[in-house]
């Protein structure tokens, strides 16, 4: 069945790309809401931005979704992933700025709100989007696949020449609260030279050791090093759950990343919905059982909308 939040959950901080502070609530949603973003800052229309994979407007840094007005939110996919990862179906995400707050550049302070506020369990089915052939997107060294399997599964793999970080693969199911203790932890990360580029363009100007993972030639400069031995790729896929979950309900399949970005993940995603034949929608009850599919012209309509 598809779930929101029992309470509405609160939280502050500041934009990584801004630097400026914002306030986050999180509020509970009627069925069939999936997420959605208000401005309350925004004082014409427009406030609204549904956060779907055609709503996507920038990626370059971060994942950002905006509106028709041109009213944006952006650094989206660590709060997506932590909604993904604690089954949330519904919420309406109100924030006093155009950035969603950067916490300490993982998913654990948005995970701690939601578990804090309480999941509600509603009256509709939770429908899944289910993976039929294999898609995939390819750009220079990076690419994504998307194949039919039984499980909600993220694995991928990454490597750099940077001694701290080298070649790392993982992978995780979806599944048991596999998100919160496989991935939700795992800070974004960047080199020090790109964070300096980024600050004399007038981005980043929020990031510091306190929100990611920064690294010099030498290593690692968070003075209490890493979370995990392999923080960078898990990092990776739970910045793939949050951008798939762009789709507007979970995906049944198997995500494959190799150097994925957000980019890429997006791609994949309009990529699929472009092909009737290579998903369905099921709907799904308690105890995981799956009807039989939606038909092709249902699995349409929700591919297209909002
Ligand atoms: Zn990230």
């Amino acid at each position: 069945m598809q779930h929101t939040l029992k309470d509405t959950a609160s939280l502050s901080g500041i934009g990584l790309h801004s630097g400026a502070s914002v306030e986050m609530h999180i509020h509970p949603a009627e069925e069939d809401t999936g997420i959605v973003f208000f401005r309350s800052d925004v004082k014409n229309g427009g406030r609204i931005v549904a956060a779907r994979w055609n709503r996507v407007v920038d990626t370059r840094l971060c994942t950002v979704v905006g509106n028709e007005y041109g009213v944006s939110v952006g650094t989206i996919e660590h709060l997506m992933a932590a909604l993904r990862g604690c089954g949330v179906d519904n919420a309406v995400v109100e924030l006093n700025g155009p950035e969603v707050p950067v916490m300490d550049g993982s998913s654990v302070a948005f995970v701690e709100a939601i578990r804090a506020a309480g999941l509600a369990r509603q009256a509709e089915p939770r429908r899944v989007i289910r993976v039929l052939k294999e898609i995939s997107v390819e750009d220079g060294n990076r690419k994504v696949t998307l194949s039919p399997s039984d499980e909600f599964a993220f694995s991928g793999e990454i490597d750099f020449t940077h001694p701290s970080v080298g070649r790392q693969s993982f992978g995780t199911t979806l599944v048991n609260g596999n998100f919160v203790h496989d991935l939700a932890d795992c800070r974004t990360f960047g080199f020090l030279h790109e964070v300096e580029y980024m600050r004399s363009q007038g981005l980043a100007r929020g990031g510091s050791l306190e929100n990611a993972i920064v690294l010099d030639e030498k290593g690692v400069m968070n003075p209490d090093g890493l979370r995990r031995p392999d923080e960078f790729i898990r990092h990776k896929l739970l910045d793939a759950v949050g951008d798939l979950y762009l789709a507007g309900a979970p995906i049944l399949g198997a995500y494959h990343g190799i150097r994925a970005g957000h980019a890429v993940n997006n791609a994949v995603l309009h990529r699929l919905f472009a092909d009737l034949d290579a998903f369905e929608i099921v709907r799904t009850y308690d105890g995981g059982s799956v009807s039989p599919a939606i038909s092709g012209i249902s699995a349409h309509s929700f591919a297209v909308a909002g």
